[in-house]
């Protein structure tokens, strides 16, 4: 099998996450999808997509109050539709990566993945590594799924990609996001935050301690929950975080171009 490289879509990047609108930006979308598709026919890379939910998972959870367990007939309901939207983007999103001529297959990880404590603790991944190994694209996203603890919980495609990376041995992993990489402060509040070009273990604890945590209804974690998770789950493989809505980032990433943005190497 080719070197299997990991994608992740960032909600902030795909759709109107901090407006809260229920949007997902198509035309980013498209360019984003031939821009993999062109990396993809240069290099040949077994290719997982991930892509965050946005407005979509976060505003319904906030809404209906469902970050914390599934009990009333209204969280019922919440939990109905959120499950529902975040289809409709992954149907968005599919839709995107097949028309740039990529096999993009969805798999909906409500049906596959098992938390407790809205952490995974079971993950069905043979369909996912047959896809794989047909040359297809599995595509997942962030996603409400069965927990143990509290019926139901937002399982986010960072938690995701941190699992399938460890567990599938991926050699690289792309985290399109709505700023060029991890900085000193937030970029979008502060106009001296300077962008962190590699971060390794020397530096991950001072960087982390800098890190804030989301500031938009994102309920796993923002820049913080994914520094964290990456710790735990991606020792020795490689990180680059970067911007999405930067014409050809996506492109020069994946083609191991220079591009702008964080290297991880934890
Ligand atoms: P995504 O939805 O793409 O997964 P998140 O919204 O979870 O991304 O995280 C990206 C956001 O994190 C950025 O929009 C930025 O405003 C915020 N952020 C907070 N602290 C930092 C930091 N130190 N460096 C970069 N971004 C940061």
């Amino acid at each position: 099998m080719h070197d299997l490289y990991i994608i992740k879509l960032g909600g902030s990047a795909i759709t109107e996450k901090e407006g809260n609108r229920f949007e997902a930006k198509k035309a980013v979308l498209e360019r984003i999808a031939s821009e993999i598709k062109k990396a993809k026919d240069e290099k040949g890379f077994s290719l997982i997509v991930v892509h965050g939910a946005g407005a979509f998972g976060h505003t319904n959870v906030v809404e209906y109050g469902i970050n914390n367990g599934v009990y009333t007939d209204k969280q019922e309901e919440g939990l109905a539709k959120t499950i529902k939207d975040c289809n409709f983007l992954n149907s968005v999103v599919v839709e995107a990566l097949k028309g740039a001529g990529l096999d993009a297959i969805p798999f909906d990880p409500n049906k596959i993945v098992k938390q407790d404590n809205k952490k995974i603790v079971e993950f069905e991944t043979a369909e996912i590594e047959n896809t794989l190994a047909e040359g297809n694209i599995p595509v997942l996203f962030g996603q409400m799924v069965p927990d143990k603890s509290f019926n139901a919980s937002v399982v986010s495609g960072d938690a995701i990609i941190c699992f399938l990376a460890k567990k599938l041995g991926a050699k690289k992993v792309f985290l399109g996001t709505d700023v060029a990489g991890i900085y000193t402060k937030d970029p979008k509040k502060d106009k001296s935050a300077k962008r962190i070009p590699l971060i390794d273990k020397s530096n991950f604890e001072e960087v982390i301690a800098q890190t804030e945590e989301a500031k938009t209804v994102d309920v796993t974690g923002g820049m913080k929950g994914k520094l964290e998770k990456l710790r735990e789950m991606l020792k020795g493989t490689t990180t680059l975080i970067f911007d999405a809505n930067k014409e050809g980032s996506f492109y020069k990433a994946l083609a191991g171009k220079e591009v702008e943005g964080t290297e991880i190497r934890l």
